[in-house]
């Protein structure tokens, strides 16, 4: 092997550890942003849960009648109304994932209905 053979090599070498480089960033941007997805999805998670349980609550306070806990007339609206409000569908088309900032007619229509 003569001196230019070994250049031409060291210099394939660094081209393609170069490309390597690129790619392992790729794959960290990606690897972030599916953190980034996981952790908001587990905190969207968590608040729907709460959600749930908070109006199942209501619902099983409302059907055994307790007159002690008794949940004000709407609430169960009101709920439902910040729910979206927050940015999360409401409707039973997509109900819980979030809104994007657009507002949705059936969740429009679902609101108004209930109200
Ligand atoms: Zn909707």
């Amino acid at each position: 092997m003569n001196k230019k053979e070994v250049f031409e090599q060291v210099t394939d070498m660094e081209e393609k550890i170069g490309q390597l480089y690129q790619q392992l960033g790729d794959l960290k941007n990606y690897l972030a942003e599916l953190l980034e997805e996981n952790h908001r999805l587990a905190v969207e998670n968590h608040h729907l849960r709460n959600r749930l349980e908070s109006s199942t609550e209501q619902e099983e306070q409302k059907e055994t009648g307790k007159s002690s806990t008794e949940v004000p007339v709407g609430e169960g609206y009101d709920n439902l109304a910040r729910l979206y409000e927050e940015g999360f569908h409401i409707c039973n088309v997509h109900f819980g994932s979030p809104r994007q900032d657009e507002d949705c007619l059936f969740c429009l229509l679902f609101l108004n209905k209930s109200k």
